[in-house]
């Protein structure tokens, strides 16, 4: 089962990919952490886009793509997985759903988290103050905010229109009460999916 995250940043999608990867039985796959995790091992992928993930820019579409589709086809993902942050665009998407398509496979279910502005600003300062991104500072956070509603709105179109099932989900409250809900959302989908 494949489904996808979406959500502005700080709505939290990387905390509740993790919660259902139990619930699920598939892995959580977040390409902000593939590409931190190559920056922080100075890999010359790493290097290639350490200074797009600290101005909160996209990385090109072709490097991710790359990403993707070797992790895809990792044995945990055979059974499917929980993608956050990616796809991030609609080029990104129609790759996705290729790539899908080849193995049989396509996008069971979209969830987006909804968050509103100033809770997300909080979230990810409050972030800042812990976990040290060099994107969670205001100018990126301001960047991201922007490429979020321009470039990855228009892919939960893309998969509305594409009958993919696209539940939106509140993502205020604390990690538990976020939790219920998605799984709630996900059971409702159980007969569509
Ligand atoms: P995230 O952890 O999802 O907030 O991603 C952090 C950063 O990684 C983004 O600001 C981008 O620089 C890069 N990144 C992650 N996923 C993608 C993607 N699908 N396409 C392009 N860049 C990405």
């Amino acid at each position: 089962m494949i489904v996808v995250l979406f959500g502005p940043p700080g709505s939290g999608k990387g905390t509740q990919a993790e919660l259902l990867t139990g619930a699920l039985g598939v892995p959580h796959v977040s390409t902000g952490d593939m590409l931190r995790a190559e920056a922080a091992a100075r890999t010359p992928l790493g290097r290639e886009v350490a200074s797009k993930l600290a101005a909160g820019e996209l990385a090109p579409d072709e490097v991710i793509e790359r990403v993707l589709e070797q992790r895809l086809r990792a044995p945990d993902a055979e059974r499917g997985a929980i993608l956050d942050g990616y796809p991030r665009t609609v080029p990104q998407a129609r790759a996705l759903d290729a790539v899908l398509a080849a193995a049989g496979r396509r996008v069971d279910a979209v969830l987006v988290l909804g968050v509103d502005e100033k809770t997300l600003l909080d979230r990810l300062l409050h972030r800042a103050a812990e976990q040290h991104r060099t994107d969670d500072n205001p100018t990126s956070i301001a960047e991201r905010l922007k490429e979020y509603r321009q470039l990855t709105e228009p892919v939960v179109h893309h998969y509305r229109r594409a009958g993919v099932p696209v539940v939106e989900v509140d993502g205020t409250g604390d990690v538990e009460a976020v939790h219920r809900r998605v799984q709630a959302a996900l059971e409702g989908m159980r007969g569509t999916v």
